[in-house]
Order: structure tokens, then sequence, then C-alpha cells
């Protein structure tokens, strides 16, 4: 079967002792696709080079999360404009709000966002939005400015089904993360059981959101530190059981599965050589 990771964070630091292995897990058991977010100016060079790296399996997105505003120089946008001009199949991401962070600037988050919205629309970009105790401001925002032309991921999304039905409505898709299936979270899954099918994906969030046991095949090497990382290669645990939440079949799910993630992300890449020439 083929499986494609919506959202995942490949280049973190703390997957680096494994990187190599836990790729070949990932492809071993049919991950085709995975979207590996940057977060910000230190590690959108490390993304850029697992997109060069695996250029069958990763695609590159470029964006300042939330978490990161206010620790960029001063020319982050420019930066951020040339990794995206350089990778056409790009998207804006991992960009967002955060009110839960300690010491979050709403504001400082917001102005962020939105100059990244710009960019999305000018360069025609999907944009992957990380939201958390946010959601208000965020619908609001998303509804005064102008409509995104390839739309928007809610990755992890943690909102109320009602909300979730005003974000599809603005051109919102959702992403089902491992997370969501600890005994806790029963609240979250009646909404992702309502979530359209047509703007349904599934996410590991890797090395984050591990889940349940149920959710987890793989555990990576490196002993007590690595236990609570979540493996990319447990993504088909959570297509399993988010295909058995929606009560599809499996393969019946797998296969539209593939339909979005190709309709919401894919674009293919035209000027990777540019990148490869240096241009940075
Ligand atoms: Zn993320």
């Amino acid at each position: 079967m083929n499986f494609y990771d919506a959202h995942n964070h490949l280049q973190d630091a703390r997957l680096t002792p494994f990187r190599e292995p836990v790729v070949m897990d990932a492809q071993r058991i049919g991950v085709r696709r995975m979207v590996v977010n940057g977060t910000g100016e230190h590690d959108w060079p490390q993304v850029a080079e697992l997109a060069e790296r695996y250029p069958d399996l990763v695609i590159p997105a470029f964006g300042l999360h939330p978490w990161q505003v206010g620790q960029q120089s001063t020319r982050w946008q420019e930066a951020l404009r040339k990794y995206l001009e350089c990778f056409p199949a790009a998207p804006v991401g991992e960009v967002g709000l955060d009110r839960w962070v300690e010491g979050h600037d709403v504001v400082a988050q917001a102005q962020a966002l939105q100059a990244q919205l710009v960019l999305a629309r000018e360069l025609n970009r999907p944009v992957v939005i990380h939201c958390l105790k946010a959601f208000g401001v965020l619908e609001n925002l998303l509804r005064e400015s102008k409509p995104l032309p390839r739309g928007f991921l809610l990755h992890s999304y943690g909102g109320s089904l009602e909300q979730m039905r005003s974000f599809a409505a603005l051109g919102g898709w959702f992403s089902c993360s491992g997370y969501f299936f600890h005994d806790r979270k029963a609240a979250q899954r009646k909404v992702f059981a309502e979530v359209p099918l047509d703007r349904l994906l599934v996410e590991t969030d890797a090395p984050d959101m591990l889940g349940p046991e149920a959710c987890i095949t793989n555990v990576l090497p490196g002993g007590a530190a690595s236990v609570a990382l979540n493996h990319p290669a447990n993504l088909s645990a959570i297509y399993a059981a988010v295909a058995q939440l929606r009560e599809i079949p499996l393969t019946e799910f797998v296969e539209g599965m593939e339909k979005n993630f190709k309709c919401f992300f894919e674009k293919p890449y035209t000027n990777i050589e540019e990148y490869q020439a240096g241009s940075f």
C-alpha cells in the first residue's frame, strides 16, 4: 500500500542519529511521500538538504513557525522567499498561531502569518498551519484576508466541530495524527469522524505527537531518550486507526488519501537545478 505523510519534521535534531534507518523503515512500510516542515531560518537549510537527498520521498515545506516568531534575523522573509522560489512544489509551512506556548505574542505571530499568506498567494502555494488555542483569531484572520488559491491545511487539527465546518468553507483541509487516538482524545476523534472525506489527510508529525500503542509499529533505536519519539514509519498504523474511525475498508481509505494528498500538495519540481547550482 502507498502511504502519504501530510506532516512531519524529518529534519528535527532529535532524529539526526537515526535518520538513514528511519527513512529506510518508512520506505519499507510503503511511505511514498512525506511533507517535511521547516520552522525557521535555523532548519530551512536542513529541510532543503533532505529534499535534495530524497527527491522522490521528501516534499519540503518552508515557513516560520509561531514558536520561532521574534527569533529570526531581519532578513527572514527574503530568505523564505528564496527557498520557496527554489522549490516550486514546496508549500508554505509550518506557519500559524499559538496561544498555548509560554511567552507568546499573538500580535507578532499574526503579522508573521499574514506576511506568509501574502507570499503563498503570490507564489500559488498551499499553506500548512499550526494552531493551538487560537482558532477564533485564526478564523477571523482568514475570513478577513483574500482567499488562498491552493487552500490551507490545519495540521493535527485540535479545534471544534463547528470551527472545522467554518474552516472547511474557507478552503481548509484537516490532518489527523496518531496522538488523537489516546483514550482522552475522544472528543477530537468525533470531530475527525465528521471532516469531509475530500478534505482529510493523515500525518505522523514525527518526531512529535506519539500515539497510543495501537499507533506504534516502530520504535526509534537509541534507548530511553528516544522511546517517547514518534517514528515516521508509524504512519501505516495511524492510517489503520483513521480508516477504522471513518468505518472505511483500509484499501479504499488508502486510495482516497492518496488522491487527497496529490490534490492538495503535489506539483512537479521544475527548479531544483537552480537550488543545486548553489543560489544561496
Ligand atoms: Zn509540525
